[in-house]
């Protein structure tokens, strides 16, 4: 008998940054390849994603990465390390049109991409690999079934069950109660919403609230804000924009990539003569204008919050403009948000939140749904903080799994199943790789570590000509200083570092030092000098530059 392993590399111990091994014999598959959302107190810092030193390591037997749907925290760490690690991709067809788009911004070739539709099964190493269609805030979401050796693995990505859902069909519940008849091995879940009791609102409800607002509403213009990959709550605003003689402006980058994906494969149905440019505006009258702003997660925010404070360069808020979050309202910092509300309202605008906007995560309700669809040996609640996942746990116990079964793991645990038991029974040590701005590579922890210094004490510049020939120094010392002090308006201060800098460059000069050792301890003595006199700690750069007199 062999054993079937689950590593999960990331997803588990806080939220995004998806990434699940399933192991067995020759076969390594990853469920999903997502990075995190970008942290708050790491200057520069995008995101981070997953260590696959494990997959380096076992390359020969990685084969391949099915994905379970196209949000970032899914998918948005492939470009990073599929040059090293090139298996094939496999998703459905808006994940992989998402995915292609992905490489091609990345430069990247020669990597196999394909597109498999909800209900289709594929063989990737020696698993059988299942889609199964199901809800979520993206078009074309799926849970995994992944048939091993030992018994079936569902893995559920991000869900919700919505009995009527704006695009596309209901969870396939008829297969996964055939799943759970026939019996299933372990079940990963998302946790997201454990902690919320009953279901999740269905977009439909969504919908209706929404119109209520565009009736009530009709004379006004309005600003609507909405997650960028959202195409079910973006459907819906297009079809009220008709229904009430509107013209929709769309903006945001993420929203017209994911948009002109779905088009593409026509899971969007526009209504003729309803959008329009967002250049065009200013033929339209204010009632006939709604404006729908998106972004991810705090991106949306931003720009409104550019609206309201009249730095946005095309939209300027007026009085009675109806601002409509379509939204979680409190992604990223409370206080920025609270000002942006203020500023709106200053302005004389309207704002709203009431019940238009739907999660795309199962609450409880949904959990024990799926739980008893499926009726899985074991549970292991994935997607959250230990919080949510032990709430998962509460809701799994409670329709009679034994607590013994439901499993809670960590990133880079090493869970073994067989046909009757599984158990955590190793554990690898992963590193966090970070992310830098733009840059398509990793970045080291130190450079963060100058970079909190520079934010909390700016940097200090000493710079002395030393003259080729005779080895004693040719010039003043020259001090600049940025996000330091007004060096300016403290001649004392200045003065001292000049002091510091030219007797420990003496000392080395005299030594007949002029190397790398000169500037290191010219920088060393200024910083101790400035920490005594100031109690800050800035970096401290010193330049000692040969000049032929
Ligand atoms: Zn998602």
């Amino acid at each position: 008998m062999s054993t079937v392993k689950i590593i999960p590399l990331g997803g588990f111990d806080k939220i995004g940054m998806n990434m699940t091994l399933i192991e067995c014999g020759d076969s390594i598959v990853a469920v999903d390849c997502g990075m995190s959302f970008p942290p708050t107190n790491m200057p520069g810092i995008s995101s981070s994603i997953p260590d696959v030193s494990y997959l380096k390591e076992n390359a020969d037997r990685f084969k391949g990465i099915v994905l379970t749907h196209g949000h970032e925290d899914h998918i948005g760490a492939i470009p990073y390390i599929i040059r090293e690690l090139p298996v094939p991709i496999y998703g459905t067809p808006l994940t992989i049109t998402l995915v292609e788009d992905k490489l091609r911004d990345f430069g990247i070739k020669g990597i196999k991409t394909r597109a498999i539709q909800a209900g289709k099964t594929i063989v990737v190493g020696e698993f059988k690999v299942e889609f199964i269609k199901t809800n979520h805030s993206i078009p074309d979401s799926v849970m995994l079934a992944v048939h091993t050796s030992e018994g079936v693995i569902v893995d559920t990505g991000d869900f919700k069950f919505d009995m009527s859902p704006i695009i596309g069909d209901k969870a396939d519940m008829q297969r996964l109660s055939a799943l759970g008849a026939k019996g299933v091995l372990a079940v990963l879940s998302d946790s997201t919403n454990a902690m919320i009791k009953g279901m999740s609102k269905s977009e439909m409800d969504v919908y209706q609230q929404l119109d209520w607002f565009f009736n009530f509403y009709n004379k006004n213009r309005l600003i609507i804000t909405t997650f960028a990959s959202n195409m079910e709550r973006i459907q819906q605003i297009l079809n009220l924009g008709k229904k009430y003689n509107k013209k929709v402006a769309m903006e945001g980058e993420v929203m017209l990539r994911v948009f002109s994906a779905a088009r593409k494969l026509g899971y969007m149905d526009i209504p003729e003569g309803v959008l329009i440019d967002a250049e065009d505006v200013g033929n339209y009258s204010d009632e006939e204008l709604v404006y729908l702003i998106t972004g991810n997660h705090g991106e949306s925010v931003q720009s409104i919050s550019r609206i309201a404070s009249g730095e946005h360069p095309g939209i300027r808020v007026k009085r009675d403009d109806v601002v409509l979050f379509s939204s979680v309202a409190m992604q990223g910092d409370e206080v920025e948000f609270n000002r942006t509300l203020n500023m709106l309202e200053e302005h004389g605008a309207i704002v709203e939140f009431g019940d238009i906007h739907a999660t795309g995560h199962a609450c409880a309700g949904e959990l024990k749904l799926l739980y008893s669809l499926l009726q899985p040996k074991f549970v292991i609640p994935a997607h959250g903080e230990y919080r949510y996942r032990r709430e998962a746990k509460k809701v799994a116990c409670s329709i009679g799994i034994p607590a013994g079964d439901v499993l809670m793991v960590r990133n880079g645990d090493v869970i073994e199943l067989t046909a009757d038991s599984c158990k955590v029974t190793g554990r690898l040590s992963l590193e966090e790789v970070l992310i830098d701005g733009y840059e398509k590579s990793s970045v080291a922890h130190a450079i963060l570590e100058e970079r909190q210094k520079l934010s909390e004490s700016g940097i200090v510049v000493v710079e002395v000509c030393i003259d080729k020939k005779s080895g004693r120094y040719a010039s003043g010392v020259n001090v600049t200083s940025k996000g330091f002090v007004e060096l300016e308006s403290s001649p004392a201060l200045k003065n001292s570092i000049q002091e510091a800098a030219l007797s420990e460059l003496s000392r080395f000069i005299n030594q007949g030092v002029r190397d790398d050792r000169a500037g290191n301890g010219v920088s060393k003595a200024v910083r101790e000098l400035i920490l005594q006199e100031t109690g800050k700690d800035p970096i401290v750069v010193a330049l000692l530059t040969e000049v032929m007199l």
